[in-house]
């Protein structure tokens, strides 16, 4: 991967985005509603580009894994899409860690794009030889998520497309499986932010400085935002929201805080940044490699 670690510290908390894989997707079938014609700074060669990835977060003695992105898959989706990964851990040993060193893995979501290092294999959908996994591959974590999102991708979308393979995924977390709630604490600083909406239990991990001397915070955002368009344009919704409307208004939200840093792992150009209000809108300035936060 030619992209190196993006990073972001606050105080003695640092939060690193490690990438696992891209997929090019067509604008026109992934976000019907935008005027791509004015908005052909968001593309490359007219396709969409979603980096696939994990954020890893460090706090105190606790490292925590925010989702787990694609796996070792390569899909071709006929006109939609092409996705690939399968360099996240990788990633995570050019941080010094192997994946007995993670504490705590958690799930922003269960689309396929979060949980495909769930187990040693990745959850394609409709493989023609799926192979049994032997095993969850942060064998030692914690796994959490929401119970709204748990109940829903067992029970009215269970075996949905775009959702969790029940081999790959459902099964082998069934027994491990822990719910978090809105304000939950995963670490010193690290809490649960439910932020539902995209998925029915989508949530959102908000990292502040546990010591108070930073007045910044960063907001792991999950799929509340795929690309700066919809910082730009925040009427813009993406194929896969299960409740567009809802989106919008989380969305809404988290862009009018202040003293936010927001990671949006599929972001094309850099996963950390700050959305600035200029009239009715925002625009977005993505923070290089290696910052600090104020
Ligand atoms: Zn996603």
């Amino acid at each position: 991967m030619p992209r190196k670690a993006e990073r972001i510290i606050i105080g003695e908390t640092s939060i690193t985005y490690l990438i696992d894989g891209v997929g090019l997707f067509n604008p026109e079938a992934t976000m019907p509603a935008v005027d791509w014609a004015a908005n052909h700074d968001c593309l490359e060669e007219s396709q969409l580009v979603l980096p696939f990835g994990s954020f890893l977060v460090r706090a105190g003695d606790q490292k925590i894994l925010v989702d787990l992105a694609l796996g070792g898959m390569d899909m071709k989706v006929p006109g939609v899409a092409h996705m690939k990964g399968g360099e996240l851990l990788q990633s995570l040993a050019a941080e010094g860690l192997s994946p007995d060193d993670i504490d705590t893995v958690v799930y922003t979501h269960l689309h396929v794009d979060h949980i495909g290092w769930t187990t040693d294999v990745a959850p394609v959908p409709n493989a023609p030889e799926p192979k049994a996994p032997s095993g969850l591959t942060f064998a030692r974590a914690r796994h959490v998520m929401t119970e709204a999102e748990w109940r829903y991708w067992t029970g009215e979308a269970a075996g949905e497309l775009g959702g969790p393979d029940t081999e790959a995924t459902i099964k082998p977390l069934q027994d491990v499986i822990e719910f978090v709630q809105d304000g939950d604490t995963l670490a010193p600083g690290v809490t649960i932010e439910v932020t539902a909406g995209h998925t029915p239990g989508h949530l959102a991990v908000v990292v502040h400085d546990p010591s108070g001397d930073h007045s910044e915070s960063v907001f792991i955002a999950g799929d509340l935002f795929h690309s700066p368009v919809e910082i730009a344009d925040t009427v813009c919704t993406f194929a896969s929201d299960v409740d567009p409307e809802r989106v919008r208004a989380v969305r809404d939200g988290v862009l009018q805080r202040p003293d936010t840093v927001i990671a949006a792992g599929h972001f094309t150009h850099g996963a950390f940044g700050r959305a600035t209000p200029v009239g009715d809108t925002y625009t977005w300035t993505p923070i290089g490699h290696a910052p600090t936060a104020g």
